[in-house]
């Protein structure tokens, strides 16, 4: 096989067709395949690939999960399946063009120095303002937290030869942040703009909070200084209060004892009881992701294959 394409799916009934005729009428004398990844979709997606499959045995194959695992973990799945010489990762929703797929191959073709082309986004026109504010503002404060860099408006659409497929499966953690393992993993990568289409169907399932919620997981999956923020947040209030307390003792013995200030209190005590919360918070979310990875569940459960050797049920 010399290219799989791996295309997660979570409810997109009215693209499924759509990218499917898309990538056929890119690789017309190419021997590749299609596994699509059905994330736990609610909607008809599921019969809508199978009716594809049944189409196209040669070029389709299906992997069903039991419930929404999220994208990353379909990512995961699709590269255990894959058999191509090349894998490449694309979005359901025609927001990355497949024409963009053959000249990433072409690259690979020509450039057998280069393990990875990864596509970045050429003009970010899709989503709100809001979205790309936080979208810049995060990758900000991920490079300054994390040690590895960080690429601004990098995808997930992207091609690799099959030993950068073998590194990404060798990360089985089960808090998989995509941008943050690509990156991780290092290999010569070639970066290519790409212009973000339109979704032709459905809506976007990474609205506002569930991009918060993942790039908080990048932080923390790929950061452990917020950790030393704790610290550092410590000693600074520690010091300050032993300057003040001799402060305190040097005024008392000059000019005797004062009345207490209650106000100070109050201040000094909401203050230190912040800084407390917030540390046993970032504590807390550490603890979390090593409480879910020590459990070593499984990154994803299969309900069913469809149009592979061995199919399970
Ligand atoms: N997706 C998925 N599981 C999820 C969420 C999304 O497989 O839990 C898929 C989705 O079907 C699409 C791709 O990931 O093919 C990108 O999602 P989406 O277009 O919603 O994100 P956006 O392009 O808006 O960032
Ligand atoms: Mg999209």
């Amino acid at each position: 096989m010399k290219l799989t394409i791996l295309v997660p799916a979570y409810n997109e009934e009215g693209n499924i067709d759509n990218i499917y005729k898309n990538i056929k009428n890119v690789f017309n004398d190419i021997n590749y395949e299609i596994i699509f990844i059905n994330d736990g979709s609610t909607d008809k997606t599921e019969k809508v690939m199978a009716s594809i499959h049944k189409r196209d045995e040669e070029h389709v194959r299906i992997i069903n999960f039991s419930r929404n695992f999220g994208k990353d973990a379909a990512i995961y799945a699709g590269l255990e399946h894959s058999t191509g010489e090349y894998t490449a990762i694309i979005d359901a929703d025609m927001e990355q063009n497949p024409k963009y797929l053959l000249e990433m191959l072409t690259f690979l073709d020509k450039n057998p120095d280069y393990d990875q082309v990864a596509m970045i986004i050429k003009k970010r026109k899709s989503g709100s303002l809001i979205k790309r504010t936080f979208a810049k503002m995060f990758y900000k404060i991920i490079n300054v937290l994390s040690d590895i860099k960080f690429t601004e408006d990098a995808s997930d659409f992207r091609m690799f030869r099959e030993n950068v497929k073998a590194a990404i499966l060798s990360l089985s953690e089960r808090n998989r942040f995509s941008k943050g393992i690509f990156s991780w993993i290092g290999f010569n990568t070639k970066t290519m703009e790409y212009e973000v289409g339109k979704r032709t169907s459905g809506v976007t399932k990474f609205n506002f909070k569930a991009s918060f919620k993942y790039a908080l997981e990048g932080i923390i999956g790929f950061s452990v200084k917020p950790l030393r923020v704790a610290t550092i947040m410590g000693l600074i209030t520690s010091l300050s209060g032993f300057i003040y307390l001799i402060y305190i003792i040097v005024k008392t013995i000059i000019l005797g004892v004062d009345t207490p200030g209650f106000a100070t209190i109050v201040c000094v005590v909401l203050f230190i009881g912040g800084i407390q919360l917030i540390s046993i918070g970032i504590l807390g979310e550490y603890l979390s992701k090593t409480f879910i990875e020590t459990k070593n569940r499984p990154i994803y459960v299969t309900k069913s294959k469809v149009g592979f050797d061995e199919e399970i049920l």
